[in-house]
């Protein structure tokens, strides 16, 4: 299986949510967390046998505006062409809200499917609290790729107890990830 894994946001354009430490200075950026998992998702899957290809950028389907991002992720997906596309992200909110959650176009499709398997695993793993697969068609990844696509909203970046396990069990979220698409291969046959 040909595995698009794009971790969220941009490692020098956008940072996506951040952590606050106590002093009120930036700890925790999401572009790094979502650099990470995916580098490690890749890692695992390639080792499952899956083909992967990475790309994190500003540039989602033509809504960047730096020149040095010409190839859009959704584009690049699609060309490849992906059976199965990732996106790696954290969540925010009010600094009280946690848990994980994955979104996809539409729950009854395999989409919907995939979210849910990776879901799973990462509630299991983790112990986060599960908010469930969440259906958000808007969403640009979602709605500008050809196959199969999921967002994944690992934990609460703003949230100190998420924040916590991201930076220490980065490499479990990984795990469970590629877990999780490992499932839906297997879901296929
Ligand atoms: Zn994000």
């Amino acid at each position: 299986m040909k595995v698009f894994i794009n971790p969220g946001h941009d490692i020098k354009y956008d940072s996506g949510a951040v952590h606050y430490d106590a002093d009120g200075n930036v700890d925790l950026r999401e572009c790094d967390v979502a650099a990470k998992i995916g580098t490690a998702v890749q890692k695992y899957l390639e080792a499952a046998g899956c083909e992967c290809r990475l790309l994190q950028s500003d540039n989602l389907y033509y809504d960047s505006n730096y020149d040095d991002r010409p190839v859009a992720v959704c584009d690049d997906a699609n060309d490849w062409p992906a059976d199965v596309f990732v996106s790696i992200h954290c969540n925010a909110a009010n600094g009280q809200a946690r848990g994980t959650e994955v979104e996809c176009y539409s729950r009854m499709s395999n989409g919907g499917n995939l979210a849910q398997c990776i879901q799973d695993q990462i509630v299991s793993a983790l112990g986060t609290v599960d908010r469930g697969v969440k259906e958000m068609p808007g969403l640009i990844v979602l709605r500008h790729t050809d196959m199969p696509a999921v967002l994944v909203e690992t934990a609460f970046i703003d949230n100190d107890d998420d924040a916590a396990l991201l930076t220490d069990k980065w490499d479990n979220f990984a795990r469970a990830i590629a877990r999780g698409v490992t499932d839906y291969e297997c879901s296929l046959q």
